[in-house]
């Protein structure tokens, strides 16, 4: 734990230092309260601070109040220092945000009792935080393939067309999906079909650019996102896309099976064409790659220029 001692004082900052590498800390000085606010606020920050009131710069109940507007997490637990006895000025410092406060002079045993509870508040809330990440996480991403779950893509494709509309820019799509997938499980096993589909993913995921997104829509079903792409260049994406996913057969314990994929393409072209109208053009033209023979990129016809689809202004 990273403890910062904030006092301009030096014979009480020196003291507070070697207690708190006595106890074991990582500890920091500082003599003004304005590098205290600057170390409280950048990223390598304390997780622990002992602030004294009176310092040039800033005053201690200042830092705590603009520390907690930053709102931060882990939440960094701030202890006032301070010979104020008085009870008004305590509760200001608590008002302010302090979490605890100590008394000049003080002595060793009680600055360890409230580091102590200090690392306990402050532990709390990194665990928390990094539990939230992970359910974040999970509810994300497919468990099986780690690429992102049908509900996250379905929401990045959802963001990335209500900014197609704003900025009046292409977006395009491809649904990609394995051919004749359910022989690789009944060849070799569900366990083997598995090692395939996180391959693909990873081929796949590994094909795209920085702004692509490819997610996994269904059983062997993969969407993928393409912000910025005319259907032109989508078409040479998705031909990337099927060259990868064939390249070589995927090692799946013993086997080693041989994969190839369809994909339907669909570019955005119509204002008013939301997800699912585009969905289903990148579906529909999936189905004809399959109907003609799998292992190739068929793409959406334009929608037709006489329809109100296409001729309607966006409101
Ligand atoms: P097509 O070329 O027409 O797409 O044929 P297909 O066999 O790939 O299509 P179909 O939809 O008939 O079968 C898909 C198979 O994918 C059936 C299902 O058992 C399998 N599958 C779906 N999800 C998983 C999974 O998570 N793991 C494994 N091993 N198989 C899966
Ligand atoms: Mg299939
Ligand atoms: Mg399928």
């Amino acid at each position: 734990m990273k403890i910062l001692v904030a006092d301009d004082d030096d014979a009480s900052r020196t003291l507070m230092e070697l207690m708190v590498s006595r106890m074991g800390y990582e500890v920091t000085s500082v003599r003004d309260g304005l590098e205290a606010l600057d170390a409280l606020l950048s990223p390598g920050r304390p997780h622990l601070a002992l602030l004294d009131w009176l310092m040039p710069g800033m005053e201690g109940p200042e830092i705590c109040r603009r520390v907690r507007e930053a709102a931060l997490e882990p939440y960094p637990y701030l202890v006032l220092v301070t010979s104020k006895r008085a009870r008004e000025d305590l509760v200001a410092g608590l008002d302010a945000g302090a979490d605890d406060y100590l008394t000049k002079p003080f002595d060793a045993a009680e600055l360890e009792g409230r580091i102590r509870a200090g690392r306990r508040v402050a532990r709390m809330s990194e665990e928390l935080v990094a539990a939230r990440e992970r359910l974040r996480d999970l509810a994300l991403h497919d468990v099986l393939t780690g690429i992102l779950n049908r509900r996250a893509v379905s929401e990045h494709l959802e963001r990335e067309l209500s900014r197609a509309r704003r900025e009046s820019g292409p977006l395009a799509v491809v649904m990609v999906d394995l051919d004749h997938f359910k022989r690789v499980n009944d060849a070799h096993g569900h366990a083997a079909g598995d090692e395939v589909l996180r391959e693909a993913a990873r081929r796949l995921g590994a094909t795209l650019r920085g702004s692509d997104a490819v997610g996994r829509f269904g059983g062997e079903e993969f969407l993928v996102v393409l912000p910025g792409a005319t259907v032109a260049g989508a078409h040479e994406s998705a031909e990337r896309l099927r060259l990868a996913v064939s390249a070589q057969p995927v090692q799946a314990g013993k086997a080693a099976v041989e994969v190839t994929c369809s994909l339907g393409v669909a570019g955005w072209r119509a204002p008013r064409q939301d997800v699912d109208g585009l969905l289903a053009a990148a579906d529909s033209a999936l189905y004809r790659a399959k109907e003609l023979g799998r292992n190739r990129v068929e793409c959406a016809p334009p929608p037709d220029q006489g329809s109100e689809e296409a001729s309607l202004p966006e409101r």
